[in-house]
């Protein structure tokens, strides 16, 4: 790496010309032993290709890559021309030229370093410089220690020093300055009160420096890198920065850009800033971006939002908003001028996008992040005549498609095939035109406005308020409005620059932003219906599937689920805003289909399964009636299980099973104890973290745990510490990503190597049980030193904070830990069996996965033979063992796991009160026999087949 120091530089050179100033310039190479006189035609040849001037006085030369023989030693050398030397034909004069010797391509760095000082007026100070120093001290005006606003993260919601270290490794990792989060960390040195240090020397992965400061700004912390890519001069500087009084107070004020500008960040000059993370499952998609522009409208003042690393757009611009494609975890920077209204309304910015802008607040996992090869399937299948699209539909055959709403429907197919639009491309006068598309957006905005009114339903009332929203956006009329005047017809404008604009959006690369283009298309297609006069066919009154293409959202929202039995479209995800609505209303729906769907013709009957997945066109009349049967058994089922929820799960012999809940919302176990639970048998704490837009401190988990103790009301609570890792991730808590996340870093392992973070969680649970039932449990448990390393740290917890009503146990869900669970059964209370993680494990089925997970059935044959042996070696030791994954609520499952002696089952709470009252159809003796046969079975299907007459 060359640098640019003092001693390499020459003041005082003299040349009539350019020719003259390169043969100076040689020489001094030649006599400092870095070049022979060779150089000197390399150094003539690259000025022939193009000018090395790089404005502001200063030129870079250097040898054209041939020369590179003539280097005997990279290096370079600052030569001083007090005169100036024109040097090049537009009369440009050089008196500073940076003349480099380079074996490779090291003078690019140079080159990058002295394009950052252009950007500040540094002529006057190189061409008036009188010693060395003086052009040092203008080259280093700009020398970034962290380089980007972005890399300095204010108001994080840490802990400790770990937290910090991370959130700034987190940054770099966004920024690609580091290839992994998971660098050892140094022992941090204190730089002032309120500032610590890590620098990691010569860490090769690390190509940046970045700073955290705690929320309470208590604390902040730089991680430093020091490796030889990194310019010394620039980071001596930054600790004279660091250290500096001024900046301590900047830190503990929490002003981002005093900080910005003592590190000589560009910023937008003066302009205040404030960041957060969006917190919002979908992305900033048309209805919160809606409500972002309307807020920021509200004042008169500039306000502009940027999202990672990207460019400022006006934040009152619901176009430009969308066109961010900010994804859920990305962070929004929000900057105004100081002083103004805009200014003042940055925390309530803040505020509302932490509060999800209308929309849940949820973290976005790397499931719903992914596209599944189901959905792009179905994207090909949209886009090109792929063998997926024209796959036969077949009378009678099961066709995947993707589950988007649960439940089984059975009707007659309404297909609503593509719309075809014809109208002229241009027109004569611009001003008809303008005045038809003006009524056009005006006639649909009054319907939108009655739809808003009429709406059933919050989320499809928003929905329309962000079509009326856009309609509304001066950026989308605008562009029609250009393309009239250009001399097209309004349809043409319109729809030709609509495309545009969902096309780009389509285009960001982000799987649930782009389904956002829909919205687009929407109220294009509204538009377009008026201006030509068509309309859309109108959908019968019985009840029938309804088949499209993709459904628009207010398709969806126009649908009377009184009518509507089921849904199928051609295209689409499971997170589109349609799959969202059709899940509100209760519709069983799937999604990305295939185009084939449409070539069902209307009237043909179709019965689909939207929690399976799978779709069955004129299906035989058993299958009709055995679905319609099915529908009718389940409603009257949960009708007369509803009323004796509350009784126990007795068997007809006598024998009890508890019944409890799995939760992973704090809010819902007044609802679950309502259902009949008896207490909860799994609390997914990584969910209720998830609600939370920042890692939720102590206070915040106690409350959280205390809302679920005091509506359990003495009923056992079995709290499983955080699982995260595999398809589950907290937006806040930086992660590696891994080739095979489920093998990977997760669950205890992910807790053992943030301790701290364990010991909160443990620390709060136990605070907020004040002595009530508690059993606390550890994911995926494989090992028996993880177990022991986790109990320890609980240890040490309770040493703090005793407790007498504690049980501690371990989820069962690796198959390591139940063929060893005789030894386990020794040290722990309980297990607790996650059927979901176990069978995907001992089966080698990744669980989402689309295609295989049909096959990953927790009823193998493997599977009840490890639950046996579980069984066995807890009851051995007086232990007691749960099946908390969904087989727990598996109606074949249910007597098997009560023969094979489960204690507890815990299910979501809609299950509960069937479960109890199945059990109670039971005997205990019979399901005993029942289970000793499942374990001789070969294949799960067999299993399957000996519950029939089991229930
Ligand atoms: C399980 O694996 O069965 C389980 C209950 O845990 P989760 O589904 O949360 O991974
Ligand atoms: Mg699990």
């Amino acid at each position: 790496m060359l640098s640019l120091s003092k001693d390499d530089v020459r003041m005082q050179a003299t040349a009539g010309n350019k020719d003259e100033a390169l043969a100076v310039l040689c020489d001094i190479l030649v006599e400092d032993g870095l070049v022979d006189a060779a150089y000197l035609q390399g150094l003539k040849d690259r000025e022939t290709q193009s000018s090395t001037y790089l404005g502001q006085g200063i030129a870079i030369p250097h040898g054209t890559p041939s020369s590179r023989d003539s280097i005997k030693q990279t290096g370079v050398r600052l030569v001083h021309f007090a005169d100036g030397v024109v040097w090049n034909d537009a009369g440009d004069k050089v008196h500073l030229a940076v003349v480099i010797a380079a074996k490779s391509d090291e003078h690019l760095q140079i080159l990058q370093n002295l394009t950052k000082v252009l950007s500040d007026d540094v002529s006057d100070a190189i061409a008036n410089a009188r010693q060395a120093d003086d052009i040092i001290d203008a080259l280093n005006a700009k020398k970034q220690f962290i380089q980007q606003a972005r890399l300095i993260c204010l108001d994080v919601p840490a802990v400790d020093e770990d937290e910090l270290y991370l959130q700034a490794l987190q940054q770099l990792k966004a920024q690609n300055l580091i290839s992994s989060i998971f660098l050892p960390k140094h022992e941090p040195s204190k730089l002032s009160h309120a500032l610590s240090c890590v620098v990691l020397e010569n860490h090769p992965a690390l190509k940046g420096s970045a700073l955290a400061i705690a929320a309470n700004q208590t604390q902040a912390l730089a991680v430093v890198s020091a490796t030889a890519s990194i310019d010394k001069d620039a980071l001596e500087q930054a600790y004279d920065v660091l250290m500096s009084d001024e900046f301590a107070q900047a830190i503990t004020q929490g002003d981002k850009a005093a900080v910005l500008t003592l590190l000589g960040i560009d910023h937008q000059e003066g302009w205040v800033l404030a960041s957060v993370v969006l917190p919002i499952a979908h992305g900033l998609h048309a209805r919160p971006a809606t409500a972002l522009s309307e807020l920021a409208k509200q004042v008169t003042g500039d306000v502009k939002v940027c999202v990672d690393d990207g460019d400022y757009v006006s934040a009152k611009s619901l176009t430009r908003l969308l066109s961010l494609g900010a994804g859920m975890g990305q962070t929004l920077t929000f900057i105004a001028k100081p002083q103004t209204d805009a200014a003042e309304l940055l925390p309530k910015l803040v505020e509302a996008v932490q509060a999800g802008l209308g929309d849940e607040v949820v973290p976005i996992t790397k499931t719903t992040r992914k596209t599944t090869p189901a959905q792009d399937l179905a994207d090909l299948a949209a886009l090109s005549d792929t063998k997926v699209d024209h796959l036969p539909i077949l009378d009678g055959e099961k066709i995947p498609a993707i589950a988007a709403a649960a439940g089984l429907a059975v009707g007659k197919a309404y297909v609503i095939k593509p719309l075809q639009f014809d109208y002229p491309m241009t027109a004569d006068v611009p001003a008809d035109e303008l005045a038809r598309l003006n009524a056009a957006i005006d006639a649909v905005k009054n319907e939108l406005t009655a739809l808003i009114a009429d709406a059933k339903k919050a989320q499809i009332a928003q929905i329309f308020s962000a079509h009326l929203a856009l309609l509304d956006d001066e950026e989308i009329t605008t562009g029609a409005y250009a393309d009239i005047q250009a001399g097209k017809s309004a349809p043409a404008a319109w729809h030709g620059f609509i495309e545009k604009l969902a096309n780009a959006q389509a285009a960001l690369g982000n799987h649930l932003l782009a389904e956002r283009a829909q919205d687009l298309r929407d109220i294009g297609q509204k538009v377009l219906l008026k201006l030509l006069n068509q309309q859309i066919t109108t959908a019968p009154d019985s009840p029938y599937v309804l088949i499209k293409e993709d459904l628009l959202p207010s398709d969806v929202a126009n649908l009377d689920p009184a009518c509507v039995a089921g849904i199928i479209t051609a295209v689409g995800g499971a997170s589109s805003h349609s799959a969202i609505i059709a899940r509100a209303l209760g519709i069983p729906a799937l999604v990305g289909a295939g185009g084939g769907v449409l070539t069902i013709e209307n009237e043909t009957t179709v019965l689909l399964d939207g929690s399976q997945g799978w779709f069955v066109v004129r299906p035989d009349e058993q299958m009709v009636s055995d679905c319609q049967q099915a529908q009718i058994r389940y409603r009257e089922q949960k009708r007369l299980a509803g009323e004796q929820a509350h009784l126990p799960a007795i068997t007809l012999d006598n024998h009890r099973i508890e019944v409890a809940a799995n939760l992973g919302n704090v809010a819902d176990t007044a609802d679950a104890v309502t259902n009949g639970a008896e207490g909860v048998g799994l609390l997914r704490t990584e969910l209720v973290f998830m609600s939370h837009t920042q890692i939720p401190d102590i206070d915040t988990q106690i409350a959280d745990y205390e809302q679920v103790f005091d509506a359990l009301d003495g009923k056992p609570l079995v709290v499983r510490v955080l699982d995260i890792g595999g398809d589950k991730a907290l937006p806040y808590l930086p992660m590696a990503a891994e080739e095979n996340p489920f093998l990977g870093l997760r669950g205890i392992r992910l807790l053992l190597a943030h301790p701290q973070m364990l010991r909160s969680q443990l620390t709060a649970l136990i605070l907020a049980s004040k002595g009530r039932d508690l059993r606390i449990m550890f994911p995926m448990i494989g090992r028996i030193e993880e177990w022991r390393a986790a109990r320890a740290i609980l240890d040490e917890v309770l040493a703090e904070y005793p407790h007498d009503n504690l049980q501690v146990g371990i989820m069962l869900e690796v198959p390591s830990a139940a063929v060893l669970a005789s030894h386990f059964a020794k040290e722990v209370d309980f297990f607790s069996i996650g059927t979901n993680d176990l069978t995907q494990y001992v089966l080698a089925i990744d669980r989402g996965h689309p295609q295989l997970s049909k096959d990953a059935d927790g009823l193998h044959p493997s599977i009840l033979t490890l639950i046996h042996q579980v069984v066995q070696a807890a009851h051995a030791h007086g232990k007691w063992v749960g099946v908390c994954g969904e087989l727990a609520c598996d109606a074949k499952a249910v007597p098997i796991l009560l023969g094979l002696g489960v204690d507890e089952l815990s299910m979501s709470s809609g299950a509960i009160a069937l479960v109890k009252a199945q059990i109670r159809t039971l005997s205990f003796a019979d399901a005993k026999a029942l289970a000793k046969q499942a374990l001789q079975c070969q294949t799960a299907s067999q299993v399957r087949q000996l519950t029939e007459g089991a229930l």
